[in-house]
């Protein structure tokens, strides 16, 4: 198979891709009007009708789904809604959004779902390298969370051998590493840090185990340069950055081997990037909100999915072949994570590039809003822990400096011991709202 899983999908002209997104959508469209109730009330208020749909970019005057919506349509016809449009025969599994933020969205996957998901993760598994016979250590969470069975599925399928550890904070992580000795890691970002951080207290050098590639996701922050260099000298790899989220779907864009940016499979979901203050599309390379499509999902499918995730997205062809449209620097952000602070706005990741670039500090951080009463103003404080001994009184003030450079805003610097910031097997959670509401 060379470089590719699926070389014909994989490097189709930008043409021919739209032309098949184009009928695609067509059929989703027609089947969620004439079979969901949700999508036809919906469409029918916003004067959407599917004969309307004349070519992709008519997908902008449907109307966008949000997760609160789907919550709404679940409470009111439970469990599912009235968007589930494949016979309960086909069932197979139900796969809830993990409920961190209100009521968990339920998800069904079809036995067809199932086969295109395995696909998908598939190919994008064998796009960052890895190869039949790997040992895969599966550190994603089982269960209920989507990443851990599509990963599963997919590694079965590639012909590898895998261990389905999942999200577990132990010593078996690094134990794996060591024998049958694993050759790619899968598991969130945050979570692999932990482990490098492990490794290194147990004087365990990357150099002794095989340990060859990481796929990360969950969480954003692999792209990042700093992150992405920790992440390859703390455990001896090559890092790629994986996306997916529960409502559309696991594990279904990734890097390839040339690291330049999530590469979407774009045979079965049409992505858009949105303006989220016009709601209009994006131009090439613009940050905006995720707004992803269903092509080809059968039983709980969606369309024009608001993901809340921002990122950029361009279509010219990557240096490794593929045609399929990429986003440079993968998830830069929740659009509900925006930090307003003093006039300036900005993102948990934007800091994190920041304190990642710093040797002297761990990979940890936690960014704090508190209200000073007595001086009536918001307060923004960073809070950081040291791996070295550091004179607080110069390094707090280069710190600040460059933070100010990314942020254009300086906030408040704490610095703690190390191992003061709790550590996570899922993903990390870096906001922290303390002002009275
Ligand atoms: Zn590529």
């Amino acid at each position: 198979m060379g470089v590719f899983y699926q070389k014909e999908i994989e490097t189709m002209s930008r043409k021919e891709l739209e032309a098949l997104q184009f009928e695609r959508l067509k059929w989703q469209i027609n089947r969620c009007y004439e079979s969901s109730p949700f999508y036809r009330e919906k469409w029918e208020k916003a004067g959407f009708k599917p004969k309307y749909l004349n070519s992709l970019a008519d997908v902008r005057n449907i109307p966008v789904v949000t997760k609160d919506e789907l919550r709404d349509e679940q409470a009111k016809y439970p469990p599912f809604g009235r968007y589930v449009l494949a016979p309960r025969s086909e069932w197979r599994e139900l796969h809830p959004s993990s409920g961190t933020t209100g009521n968990p969205v339920n998800t069904i996957w079809s036995e067809r779902d199932v086969n295109s998901i395995t696909e998908v993760t598939a190919r994008m598994m064998w796009g960052f390298g890895v190869r039949p016979g790997d040992i895969i250590q599966n550190g994603f969470s089982y269960g209920l969370w989507v990443a851990g069975m599509s990963a599963h599925y997919a590694a079965r399928k590639l012909g590898c051998f895998v261990i389905p550890v999942g999200a577990q904070l132990s010593k078996r992580q690094i134990e794996y590493f060591k024998n049958p000795g694993s050759d790619v890691l899968l598991c969130t970002p945050s979570f692999a840090l932990h482990i490098a951080e492990k490794m290194s207290e147990e004087g365990i050098s990357p150099n002794e185990i095989p340990l060859r590639i990481g796929a990360f996701g969950g969480e954003g922050g692999t792209e990042n340069p700093s992150t992405r260099s920790r992440l390859e000298a703390g455990l001896g790899i090559d890092a790629y950055d994986f996306y997916g989220l529960a409502e559309i779907g696991p594990t279904f864009a990734a890097e390839c081997t040339e690291k330049a940016g999530l590469h979407w499979a774009e045979d079965h979901y049409l992505i858009e990037i949105i303006n989220p203050e016009t709601m209009d599309p994006c131009v090439e390379g613009e940050i905006g909100v995720l707004v992803i499509s269903h092509l080809t999902r059968e039983a709980t499918p969606m369309v024009r999915y608001w993901t809340n995730d921002l990122a950029k997205m361009v279509v010219e062809p990557c240096r490794c072949g593929r045609t399929h449209a990429r986003s440079p620097g993968g998830i830069l952000g929740r659009a509900d994570d925006l930090v307003v602070y003093k006039g300036a706005k900005f993102y948990p990741s934007q800091v994190e590039k920041v304190i990642r670039g710093f040797d002297c500090l761990s990979n940890e951080f936690r960014i704090e809003l508190t209200y000073d009463e007595k001086r009536g103003v918001d307060v923004c404080t960073v809070i950081v822990e040291k791996v070295t001994e550091i004179d607080e009184n110069v390094f707090i003030p280069q710190l600040k400096k460059a933070l100010k450079e990314e942020l254009m805003v300086t906030p408040e610097i704490s610095v703690k011991p190390f191992g003061y910031i709790e550590r996570t097997a899922f993903k990390a959670k870096r906001l922290f709202d303390l002002r009275k509401k």
